[in-house]
């Protein structure tokens, strides 16, 4: 089974394409019908991929799988696309913990209250003490 499937808007926009029914697409996607296409039973968007939003996650895990900045990221899903990719990039990269300790960024740094969310080390560095 295709992830499309699995994903109601898109396989709604999917029939829409089919159909030529451009008025049965969400906004988002109307605003692009002219570049909208279909084989195979999955959705372009120009030559990109429209990823179905169970795959979102994975796709947003795997282009900041070395926390790469939001530049490499665009780079890496440049043939995928989905209607919040751009928001989605920009809070991957701004909510991760490892990038924000590292110092990648520095501008937008996490509140007080989120810091203090970070969990402690409660163990012990030694070998067994009993
Ligand atoms: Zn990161």
């Amino acid at each position: 089974m295709l992830e499309t499937d699995k994903d109601a808007e898109l396989r709604n926009v999917r029939q829409a394409i089919v159909d030529k029914n451009y008025e049965l697409l969400p906004a988002e996607y109307r605003k692009k019908k002219d570049w909208l296409s279909t084989e195979l039973g999955v959705v372009f968007m120009d030559s990109k991929i429209v990823i179905p939003l169970t795959l979102k996650e994975w796709v947003l895990q795997v282009i900041h799988g070395d926390h790469e900045g939001i530049p490499k990221m665009r780079l890496l899903a440049e043939r995928v696309w989905w209607t919040t990719k751009e928001r989605n990039i920009k809070d991957k990269a701004k909510n991760c913990i490892t990038c924000f300790r590292s110092g990648k960024s520095l501008k937008t740094a996490l509140p007080e209250s989120e810091n203090n969310k970070l969990p402690e080390f409660v163990g012990n560095w030694g070998g067994s003490s009993s």
